[in-house]
């Protein structure tokens, strides 16, 4: 299939609106990612026909809302290759997920003094559900440098794991860097030692095709919203032998098999680990942004996005007034960096924001990788499916009116 940025573009209503009087140019993929229509529409139908509660209702609109919202769990596995639908558990985004195995998995395993080996990039949400455990159980987090390119070798992990290792938990993509991590390596080694791989797939399941059984890991995080698809929706696949090792974190409604004054029993995986009423409507639209992916290609979309991680690196590294953070061969479309003397990203991004260019700028939910990098705040492009190199020249160009303002 030819891959028609132009066409596609016209997919996403918002990439033709004006901010601040300038075509939009939308560089903040790495913390949301736009809608096409299809998702819009779905959403919308949703509500304005399908509409009723899931599971519970013997009436025809739940019985038609169930099995759209169910349609997603397959449509889920057939994006992450899990083999089976039983392995997805839906939840409300990564941050959920990995809540859901720190609670429902690590906390009733591990003991004091037990290790977590985690990467220096990972994100907040892949850092603090274990620093619970570190602070409740006495979990020792171990931590995995990244070099000065931003490179993660994986044999560093895998040494990392030692006898009292009960789990690695690694970011595929860095949301700040880009750095592309061998999961797989990763994941295989792990398994050889009986070490469980969690592998936070936020921004890795975005820019690349992902078989979780190829990469052999055993929970896989996604969450919708940077997939194109509704806020409050996303995933998490979760290998069935672990599945049966868990206990659920949340309870309530829908998990259940019977309740009485004196006992519970619990619903049969995944139902077991979804309490209460579901992102109904978010979840239906997560399933048609993956079947928009899965039909663009996830391999097409990979390669478009590789040009523009090139062009961009070529255009970026003309200007010598600014650093790029993290060079890693193959990494993906996302590029922070900071510019010389004392402008603050914060005000680097104000006035890109007044050319319509949408940047982010902060820590970006990485304190342990900007302590390592030593900046307290970087500017974040991060590009996807649908930027062009057009928008890559738009960003130089403001970036350049910046550096003339401070210098
Ligand atoms: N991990 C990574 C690598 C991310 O980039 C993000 C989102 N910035 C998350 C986890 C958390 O995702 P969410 O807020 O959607 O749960």
């Amino acid at each position: 299939m030819m891959y028609d940025v132009i066409e596609i573009r016209r997919d996403f209503p918002i990439l033709s609106r004006e901010v601040n009087g300038k075509p939009l140019v939308y560089l903040d993929n790495g913390a949301s990612a736009q809608k096409p229509q299809v998702v819009i529409d779905a959403v919308t139908r949703g509500y304005a026909e399908d509409y009723a509660n899931v599971h519970r209702g013997l009436h025809y609109l739940s019985n038609l809302s169930t099995e759209k919202y169910e349609g997603t769990r397959g449509i889920i596995a057939r994006f992450l290759g899990a083999k089976d639908e039983d392995e997805i558990v839906f939840t409300s985004g990564t941050t959920e997920g990995i809540n859901l195995v720190a609670y429902g998995w690590a906390m009733p395993r591990l003991q004091a003094g037990d290790e977590i080996v985690l990467s220096v990039m990972e994100h907040h949400a892949n850092i603090v559900p274990w620093h619970f455990l570190r602070e409740r159980l006495g979990v020792v987090l171990k931590w995995v440098d990244v070099d000065a390119t931003g490179a993660l070798d994986p044999q560093k992990v895998i040494d990392a794991i030692g006898p009292k290792t009960k789990l690695v938990a690694i970011t595929q993509v860095s949301n700040v860097l880009g750095t592309v991590v061998d999961v797989k390596t990763i994941s295989h080694a792990a398994r050889e030692r009986g070490v469980p791989v969690l592998v936070d797939g936020s921004q890795g399941a975005v820019h690349m095709p992902v078989d979780v059984e190829d990469i052999g890991c055993d929970f896989y995080a996604i969450t919708g919203h940077k997939l194109y698809g509704p806020s409050g929706s996303g995933a998490i696949f979760i290998r069935k032998e672990r599945m049966a090792e868990m206990i659920p974190f949340m309870g309530g409604g829908d998990m259940i098999r019977e309740v009485r004054k004196d006992c519970v029993s619990y619903a049969e995986p995944p139902m077991k680990f979804e309490a209460g009423t579901p992102g109904i409507v978010q979840q239906i639209g997560l399933g048609v942004a993956l079947d928009y992916l899965m039909d663009l290609g996830m391999h097409n979309i990979a390669a478009h996005e590789a040009n523009l991680a090139s062009y961009a690196k070529a255009r970026l590294s003309g200007l010598n007034w600014l650093q790029v953070q993290g060079h890693a061969p193959g990494k993906a479309a996302i590029f922070s960096f900071t510019l010389d003397g004392a402008a603050h990203p914060h005000d680097i991004s104000t006035i890109l924001d007044k050319k319509g260019v949408a940047v982010r700028a902060g820590h970006h939910c990485a304190g342990p990788l900007m302590e390592h990098l030593g900046v307290s705040a970087t500017c974040r492009a991060s590009f996807g499916l649908y930027n062009t190199e057009d928008e890559v020249d738009a960003l130089v160009d403001a970036l350049e009116l910046a550096h003339d303002l401070f210098a």
